[in-house]
């Protein structure tokens, strides 16, 4: 499934967003407090659909403020995933011609 590494920005700061298959069993992403250098942020490889975004969505959180509290930054990435995995956020989603041509890319390479 796609690059296993890459830099983001969250919040004015850089990330290395890893995909990473060794995370503990029971741990589905951490991130590097915002002072370290190099930090990263690490999700687990195999996360798909919403449990992937709600995930995505924490550790962003954490990176973006690392002190905010651990029950505001679960209820707050689990609420925008399960608002966000509906038909009519995902239709307006894929109006944009860019990330379409991605789903392409991605469905297509999937038949090979
Ligand atoms: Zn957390």
């Amino acid at each position: 499934m796609g690059n296993k590494e890459r830099i983001i920005q969250v919040a004015w700061k850089k990330w290395r967003l890893i995909f990473d298959k060794a995370l503990p069993r029971d741990t589905d992403g951490s991130t590097d407090p915002p002072t370290k250098k190099r930090k990263s942020i690490r999700i687990k490889d195999n996360l798909v659909g919403q449990e992937f975004l709600e995930t995505y969505l924490h550790e962003t959180h954490h990176a973006g403020n690392d002190s905010i509290c651990e029950d505001y930054v679960e209820q707050i990435a689990h609420d925008q995933a399960a608002s966000f995995c509906y038909r009519d956020c995902i239709e307006r989603f894929l109006g944009c011609p860019r990330i379409v041509a991605m789903v392409e890319e991605i469905l297509d390479s999937r038949k090979k």
